[in-house]
């Protein structure tokens, strides 16, 4: 997933027109001191870790500084500070303005409308989960017009905007469609958004880049570092492939047989650590290359569940035991399979002849995986 941190998602504002505080980012005390003092960043100044979870403000994170050197020292307070698992090492500087009121704007994906929508709340500046559902607006958009006047006006109406105020909002939310759809959103928002006199302002940023359009993307590539180094090569293969915590690996064909396969090892007690999607491939050198990583993962039991549809069990078996060979002795580990449906029997035969088993039951199967890596939590 391609998340931004908020000096990204601010420059990304930026080109498309929505307004926002003056600021710069800095990587030092001496850095922040320095902007303040050619005056880049005008007093009084906040100064705001960079890092992608929110919460900052409560969290310590987010400091404000009315002199160069308060300046300074906010940015060594911040700095190298461990905010929820993330070591500080940027900050943005930016103007501290004065706040009339503050809301809550995004724009997302409804999925079960399958439309994209726009959230808004008066309740602004505290995280929106915690808003009360009467109090925050959810305005449908159609994806080829984007958003019409009178829903525009819906949206000024439950932030209680009117005036030149409304009119603001009508630019800004013209601004955050156009950012929303040409840079492949998955979400824009803005919390707080403020209104500083008669006008508004994004005074937070949150930016993420719609995982499947990420190729049309390679300005991110450098800061995709949520993917362990198997995870990336898995993706340079394309092959589905997932590293969790557990001591369990999965290698089943299709999300829906993944995820379910996933809950039923947890369901006995078991502990997934890694997952392999095989999809509709039962191509023996995919096949192959997907078994090797998941060897890499160094699971302590692996679990085989394939459904043969489109898939044919055979094939795949064939490409299983193939790959099994290709694992060095000492890193091998115990494969529980359960092969079903189309070429079952032959699939299952191959398998045999390997020396591993396949077990029909998709509980006593299950249960012999989690038996096989230590027994039940
Ligand atoms: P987070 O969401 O991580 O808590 P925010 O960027 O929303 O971080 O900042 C927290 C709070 O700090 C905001 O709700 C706002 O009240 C205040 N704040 C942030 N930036 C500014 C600014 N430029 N001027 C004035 N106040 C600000
Ligand atoms: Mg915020």
């Amino acid at each position: 997933m391609v998340k931004l941190a908020e000096w990204r998602g601010k420059e990304l504002f930026r080109k498309y027109g929505v307004p926002l505080p003056r600021g710069a980012v800095a990587r030092s005390p001496e850095a922040a001191e320095q902007l303040v003092r050619s005056g880049a960043v005008p007093l009084p100044c906040v100064v705001k870790a960079q890092v992608l979870a929110g919460g900052r403000g409560k969290g310590g994170a987010v400091k404000f500084a009315a002199t160069p050197e308060e300046a300074r020292a906010a940015a060594a307070a911040i700095l190298g500070l461990e905010f929820k698992g993330e070591t500080v090492k940027e900050l943005l500087l930016e103007e501290k303005l004065p706040i009339a009121q503050e809301f809550y704007l995004s724009l997302t994906l409804d999925r079960s409308l399958r439309l994209p929508v726009v959230i808004a709340s008066a309740q602004g500046g505290v995280e929106i989960e915690s808003v009360d559902d009467a109090a925050i607006l959810r305005q449908p958009v159609h994806p080829f017009p984007g958003l019409a006047a009178y829903e525009k006006r819906r949206i000024a109406a439950a932030l209680g905007l009117s005036g030149p105020a409304a009119t603001a909002l009508d630019g800004l939310l013209d601004a955050l469609w156009r950012a929303w759809t040409a840079e492949d959103a998955e979400l824009v928002e803005i919390n707080p958004l403020a209104r500083v006199g008669d006008g508004l302002v994004a005074l937070d940023a949150k930016v993420i880049i719609e995982d499947d359009a990420a190729f049309r993307h390679p300005e991110y590539a450098e800061i995709r570092d949520d993917r362990t180094p198997l995870e990336e090569i898995a993706r340079e293969k394309e092959i589905a492939f997932v590293q969790l915590d557990g001591t369990i690996g999965v290698i089943a064909n299709g999300a829906g047989l993944t995820m379910a396969t996933l809950d039923v090892l947890k369901e006995f007690g078991g502990d997934p650590g890694v997952f392999l999607d095989l999809g509709g491939t039962d191509d023996p050198k995919k096949v192959t290359e997907a078994f090797l990583l998941m060897a890499q993962a160094k699971p302590k039991a692996v679990f085989l569940n394939i459904f043969g549809g489109v898939t044919r069990c055979d094939t795949v078996a064939t490409g299983l035991v193939a790959a099994m060979q290709q694992v060095p002795a000492a890193e091998r580990f115990p494969l529980i399979a359960r092969i079903r449906g189309n070429n079952e029997k032959e699939g299952i035969e191959i398998l045999r002849a390997a020396g591993i088993t396949s077990i029909p039951s998709l509980k006593e199967s299950a249960q012999a995986v989690v038996a096989a890596a230590g027994g039940p939590r």
